[in-house]
């Protein structure tokens, strides 16, 4: 392509400049350089990695809707970080994003995970006054919020709280939640159908972009990058995001550098195993609002048997008031001691990562080899997470370890199949009642 004449150039900045907001064409295209390069492209050098992706979203379409309205040829625009002076930093916030048609709320929401249920206390206090005090102030003093603590200690529950607070002040706020699983899907998934574009858009038009277990991207680098650009954008639209891993941002294995030292440039903040009075409300307001009022002395001997974590917390509870309708008893400490006692995992090792290998591919009747497999297949995606669950449970090994065992997965593959395992087991009867037949045969 011929290098562009002045003339030209101006033909395109007039084009740009009757489709812009004047604000945003004043603050990114003024100074805009457009140079040819190559047969049929144009080079847009940028400041830097910032202003490459900004510029990008806000500018691709427009310019190649210039190239084909004005002179009757598509080009292909690219975007590089080159020699040209910074832009203003102070530019002005993009476009808003459109409103979201009233009463839509993120469809992953679950709507009992409100501020409102949520028992505070010294394990996890600051948490949860650096979730109220985002969703009060977006954009504030902590961004990104980063939230991180151990399986069942609240980090769901917190994050869709404060989703929840945004929209109650501001129905029409784009707020996104989702898990980091679905993130890198998705990401995925438009790479394949070639609608990346679609993709970044998506997530870069959020007001607030709130993304669960994070620490899932632990050895992937593209979704990395792409949630890296997907942050720059994010921040320097002003616009807030929230993460919740279940360890230290720095902790994360093959976590890239730069993205780790995004996440330490806001607030973070740990959630921390409850302490005993913590317990002890949380199963009174748990109990209560499932309609029981149960003594004292039940509410202490559970929350004295249970201190790891409040999913266990809770699943205690559900067995207790389960045992205690099934068999029309009152829900008393032997009951109580009952229900707890018996559905204790063994603590000894004695049984072997083969062993329950073998155990689970019976059952559903699969190869073991399926479930050590390299390649993680759906049609045994269900058997291979109730297998690490149990093997965790059962034998005492490491993350490591089970690792080694199912296809050479990191630790947080495998500890996000420890807690899916875990959340189905309270709402999934069938699954429940398979876990239960699976270890009675181990114990
Ligand atoms: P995580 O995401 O950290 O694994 P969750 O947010 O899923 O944990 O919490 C597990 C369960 O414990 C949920 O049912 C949640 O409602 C409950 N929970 C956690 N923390 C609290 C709390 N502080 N008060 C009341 N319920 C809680
Ligand atoms: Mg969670």
């Amino acid at each position: 392509m011929t290098p562009l004449t002045a003339q030209e150039k101006q033909k395109i900045l007039s084009y740009l400049e009757a489709r812009l907001e004047p604000k945003v064409y004043d603050a990114w295209c003024r100074s805009l350089q457009i140079e040819a390069s190559g047969e049929n492209a144009v080079r847009i050098p940028t400041a830097n990695p910032f202003h490459r992706d900004w510029l990008e979203k806000l500018l691709r379409k427009p310019l190649e809707d210039a190239f084909l309205d004005l002179f009757g040829h598509e080009v292909e625009v690219v975007f590089q970080v080159g020699d040209v002076p910074a832009l203003p930093i102070a530019a002005p916030p993009p476009p808003p994003a459109p409103p979201a048609p009233p009463g839509a709320s993120p469809p992953l929401l679950r709507p009992e995970y409100t501020f409102a249920t949520f028992v505070e206390g010294p394990s996890n206090r600051m948490a949860y006054a650096a979730a109220v005090a985002v969703s009060e102030n977006l954009a504030g003093l902590y961004n990104p919020l980063f939230i991180h603590g151990g399986v069942g200690l609240g980090k769901t529950h917190l994050l869709q709280a404060l989703c929840h607070a945004v929209l109650a002040r501001n129905p029409s706020a784009q707020v996104r939640y989702l898990s980091c699983e679905d993130f890198v899907n998705e990401y995925i998934s438009s790479i394949q159908r070639n609608r990346t574009d679609a993709f970044r858009a998506r997530y870069r038009n959020s007001d607030v972009l709130v993304i669960d277990d994070i620490h899932f991207l632990s050895h992937k680098e593209g979704s990395q990058e792409e949630l890296f650009h997907t942050f720059n954008a994010l921040h320097l639209a002003g616009r807030q995001m929230v993460f919740s891993s279940d360890q230290p941002a720095e902790d994360i294995p093959q976590l890239k550098q730069h993205l780790l030292s995004r996440f330490k440039s806001g607030f973070d903040a740990p959630l921390m195993p409850p302490t005993y009075e913590m317990r002890l409300a949380i199963l009174s307001r748990k109990a209560a609002a499932r309609g029981w009022d149960l003594p004292e002395e039940v509410l202490g001997y559970i929350a004295s048997q249970v201190q790891t974590n409040i999913r266990e917390l809770e699943g205690a509870l559900t067995r207790i008031l389960g045992f205690a309708s099934l068999s029309k008893r009152k829900p008393d400490l032997d009951l109580a001691k009952e229900v707890l006692q018996e559905s204790r995992p063994a603590r000894s090792a004695s049984v072997t990562i083969a062993e329950v290998q073998q155990l689970v591919a019976k059952y559903y009747g699969k190869k073991v080899s399926d479930l050590q497999a390299k390649r993680w297949t759906k049609s045994t995606s269900l058997a291979r997470q109730v297998c690490i669950y149990l093997c965790h449970r059962f034998t005492g090994s490491s993350l490591q370890e089970l690792g080694d065992h199912f296809g050479g997965r990191n630790h947080s593959t495998i500890l996000y199949s420890i807690r899916k395992i875990e959340a189905a087991r309270e709402a999934d009867r069938v699954l429940r009642s398979d876990l239960e037949r699976l270890e009675q045969q181990i114990m």
